[in-house]
């Protein structure tokens, strides 16, 4: 177990932002770093270049709106930088610098060529038309292309982007650049240099690092009790696969509600009536809940695919899951985490379990550069592989060293940054 009498006492706030989070991480990874790498570590609490951009657009009644955009490439040092692009209402500068260096942690975790780097636009989207979004998504991309390029810094999909919005971006770089650069942004459509199986990629790494997880502490998926919280890109992905391996998904929280089934809820019609109806309440065979009996209901597994900071000191206490699967991004904050800890309930950390996503985005990018596109079974083994051997290493530095996965994920991934950063050496 992790030395916690180091935590300073301000971790009893949950107000941590999100920023703040990263860095009290760093701070428990110094301890089990590579002593000759101590010299380096500052790096990763400084994010190399970020961006600030003003991203004007013509509504459709003719009023022109501002909005604020970031870009934050956290580090180079390994390769280009990968990160998606997140439009939501409460997107900051510190949000978007924590978001950057997951990436470079998650990315060196599973080894691919890759820094960290992270976007977004402070907007609601849901408030804008298509054709608003369109102009949005197109003006944000010429303001950032000082930064972006397939061998500088690639996009990809985050909250409230997805596929098409890609192709607007890859389309205006393009239109930039006077060539059709498809390896710019991943999560693109299978249509437009896409890759088979990016949609699941990022659920099914969940659901392969819970596998995992399970096997070591003798848990069986077959009638596992799953609940998610989450029901989007990542939530619903996790959720179908669960379910089709003969887990019982038996409680999702979205941001409308909460629904229950302790005999397991059918995914594929809770998702066709969550897209029919734009909620979760009333789907077939469920019964709501509140959010209060949503943590504390009896399951094995909680996956975590909403967003930040959501389980807390106050909902830590109640849940009474073996495992905690991080679909989100620091969906845990540090004073939960110790919770979690002296409850003894297993956390696999962002950096690992939602890393299926930027694993399939490589391979994107890896078949737009070539121009050869694989099968998506390859695609899938490839993956798998990929998440396993990620979750052993993990999984074995923890056992070696006594620490708790994140621990040992952020050991592996600064590692593995600070190693390059140093044979690259100084400049000037
Ligand atoms: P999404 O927009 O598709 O889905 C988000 C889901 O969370 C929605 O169901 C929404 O209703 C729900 N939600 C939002 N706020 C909530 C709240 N307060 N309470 C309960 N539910 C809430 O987004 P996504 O792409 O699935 O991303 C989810 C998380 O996973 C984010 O943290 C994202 O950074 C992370 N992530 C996504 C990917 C990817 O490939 N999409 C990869 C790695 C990490």
């Amino acid at each position: 177990m992790d030395n916690t009498s180091k935590i300073p006492s301000y971790l009893s706030r949950d107000q941590l932002g999100p920023w703040e989070t990263y860095l009290v991480q760093i701070d428990r990874v110094e301890p089990y770093l590579d002593k000759a790498l101590l010299p380096w570590v500052e790096t990763l609490t400084r994010p190399k270049r970020s961006l600030i951009v003003d991203v004007p657009i013509r509504l459709d009644n003719g009023v022109i709106a501002h909005y604020e955009g970031y870009r934050v490439q956290h580090n180079l040092s390994r390769g280009p930088g990968k990160g998606g692009i997140r439009f939501h209402p409460e997107v900051t500068l510190t949000e978007v610098m924590a978001l950057s260096a997951w990436m470079t942690i998650k990315n060196a975790v599973v080894n691919v060529p890759y820094g960290g780097a992270k976007g977004g636009i402070r907007v609601d989207p849901k408030k804008l038309s298509i054709a608003e979004q369109e102009r949005l998504t197109r003006r944000y991309a010429s303001e950032i292309n000082i930064m972006i390029g397939p061998d500088r810094d690639i996009p990809a999909p985050d909250i409230n982007t997805n596929e098409q919005v890609m192709a607007w971006f890859m389309d205006t770089y393009s239109v930039n650049q006077g060539k059709t650069t498809t390896g710019v942004v991943t999560g693109k459509p299978v249509s437009l240099g896409g890759s088979l199986g990016r949609h699941d990629a990022t659920g099914r790494g969940v659901f392969v690092t819970t596998v995992e997880a399970a096997r070591h502490l003798g848990i069986s998926i077959a009638g596992a009790r799953v609940a998610v919280q989450g029901f989007g890109n990542v939530g619903e992905a996790a959720s179908r696969l669960f379910a089709d391996a003969g887990a019982k998904v038996v409680a999702i929280q979205d941001d409308t509600g909460s629904i229950y089934n302790a005999s397991g809820l059918d995914i594929r019609k809770v998702r066709q009536y969550r897209q029919e109806t734009g909620g979760l309440a009333g789907a077939p065979d469920s019964e709501p809940i509140d959010n209060e009996h949503f943590w504390s209901c009896e399951i094995d597994i909680l996956v975590a695919a909403a967003m930040e900071n959501q389980i807390t000191e106050h909902n830590a206490p109640l849940i009474r899951a073996r495992i905690v699967a991080e679909g989100a991004n620091g969906p845990t904050t540090p004073g939960a985490d110790l919770i979690l800890q002296e409850r003894g309930i297993l956390v696999i950390p962002d950096v690992l379990a939602n890393a299926g996503g930027v694993t399939v985005s490589y391979f994107e990018w890896v078949q737009d550069i070539s121009a050869f596109f694989w099968s998506e079974d390859e695609i899938n083994s490839r993956l798998d592989k990929i998440m396993r051997d990620a979750f052993a290493a993990v999984w074995n530095a923890a056992h070696a060293k006594g620490i708790l996965l994140r621990t040992a994920a952020f050991v592996l991934g600064c590692e593995r940054v600070l190693t390059a950063r140093k044979l690259r050496g100084l400049y000037p």
